[in-house]
């Protein structure tokens, strides 16, 4: 097929039907974040590419292998974000915003750009609603974050046994340190059936050893070692705090304590939302080390993403009933050229007056405007001609019952005939 006329690969259409549902996902993430007191954030879709070397990680695979990186005509190199964390951490470091009131709550809805492998749920461009709270160092803080998301779904009609919020704790970077021994230990045990890039996260990041994607490296996940483990003290009373918080607001979870996240910049509360079936359609935790890591304040911090697409999709598993929200309420059909003028005028009165009209704006015979007001799915039509001119009236027809009333050509009685969707 012809490339100017095929979309790239691992990228979406949203046609207007899935324009409904994202913004209907989008606006209930955005109003549920704001009764949390989180304000909405946007920033640039690229970056320059070190912000996410230094954030992400250089030995996660987002950097080393997924990242849409290119040169300015400048030469600077710049990359489209591929997840919204660190672009709103460096945001709020440029632009200062630590020294408003603490806790800092914002939010976001973006694109976000990774080049893998596609497949059902995972593409190349997809957007994420995430929330962060910077200045927050305590265990209700990521208790909260995690109400708000389960509030989200509920406001989204999830049914709560479809999915479950999975959490664990990965600890500081001291109790890391002896868990990284512990998988550097195991896993050297079976090197020679381990891919080559496992080869080398062994000595340089061995964590990320159980987030490889390879089927044979995969198999020895279940044997590891778990962090839990390997958690200090403090890190274990943060975990119980955070846990306690959660079941005092009722949300339940359950501890999963194979979740490390494929990020590097996590510390203490991860935690993710997994569906019975389809793939994790978010997750998050805590990264008290980002903000310093890119040369901010210490300032700890903790938040999450949400991936918009997974998220319909997963609705859509048991009857997403988002409905279409811009029925047209009525065609005014027009015969002869001062009706035409009339119909016009009163389509942009109706509008003004937050109805949805339409009117003929292409030329079309009366019975071609009315096939088009069945085609587009009007409620009500009205068809005014001379003598509905001359009259000051016409009958307005229902479309779906098909009962008709006489109606004075003015907007006041329009409206009062048309009944709300
Ligand atoms: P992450 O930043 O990898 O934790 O991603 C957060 C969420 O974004 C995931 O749980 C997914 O819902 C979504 N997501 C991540 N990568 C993709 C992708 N390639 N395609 C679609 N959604 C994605």
């Amino acid at each position: 097929m012809a490339i100017i006329t095929t979309r790239p690969r691992g990228t979406l259409d949203k046609l207007p039907d899935d324009c409904v549902k994202c913004r209907a996902v989008e606006n209930a993430a955005l109003d549920t974040a704001a009764k949390y007191g989180y304000r909405e954030i946007r920033t640039p879709v690229f970056e320059h590419t070190e912000l996410f070397k230094r954030s992400v990680g250089n030995t996660t695979d987002i950097v080393q292998k997924e990242m849409y990186t290119f040169d300015d005509k400048k030469g600077r190199s710049l990359t489209l974000k591929p997840e919204g964390t660190a672009p709103v951490a460096r945001a709020v470091i440029e632009n200062g915003l630590l020294n408003d009131a603490l806790p800092l709550k914002l939010c976001y809805v973006t694109n976000c750009y990774r080049y893998e492998a596609p497949q059902s749920g995972r593409y190349r461009e997809f957007s994420q609603f995430g929330a962060e709270v910077y200045g927050a160092d305590t265990p209700l803080c990521d208790a909260e974050l995690i109400a708000l998301a389960y509030d989200l779904f509920n406001a989204l009609k999830m049914p709560d046994d479809c999915y479950k919020i999975e959490v664990n704790s990965i600890g500081c970077p001291d109790c890391r340190h002896h868990y990284h021994d512990a998988l550097r230990e195991y896993y050297s045990r079976h090197l020679d059936a381990l891919c080559h890039d496992c080869h080398e996260r062994i000595e340089r990041n061995p964590m990320r050893l159980l987030d490889c994607k390879s089927p044979e490296c995969g198999a020895f996940k279940e044997s590891a070692p778990v962090i839990l483990d390997y958690n200090c003290d403090a890190c274990n009373s943060f975990f119980a705090q955070f846990k306690a918080g959660l079941d005092a607001l009722n949300v339940p979870y359950t501890v999963n304590p194979r979740i490390v996240r494929g990020l590097d910049y996590y510390t203490n509360t991860v935690f993710e939302f997994v569906p019975k079936s389809g793939a994790v359609f978010g997750g998050g935790g805590r990264y008290n080390g980002l903000l310093e890591q890119l040369g901010g304040a210490k300032t700890p911090a903790s938040g999450f993403a949400l991936g918009i697409e997974r998220i319909i999709s997963f609705l859509d598993t048991f009857g997403n009933n988002t409905k279409c929200g811009n029925t047209p309420d009525l065609y005014v059909a027009a015969l002869g050229e001062s009706a035409a003028l009339f119909t016009f005028r009163i389509v942009h009165e109706l509008r003004k007056r937050e109805k949805n009209a339409h009117c003929d704006i292409v030329g079309r015979s009366v019975k071609a405007q009315m096939r088009y007001a069945d085609k587009i799915g009007a409620r009500y039509s009205l068809v005014v001609g001379d003598n509905e001119l001359q009259n000051g009236s016409a009958v307005l027809k229902n479309m779906i019952n098909k009962d008709s009333v006489e109606v004075a050509l003015n907007a006041d009685d329009i409206i009062a005939q048309i009944e709300p969707v």
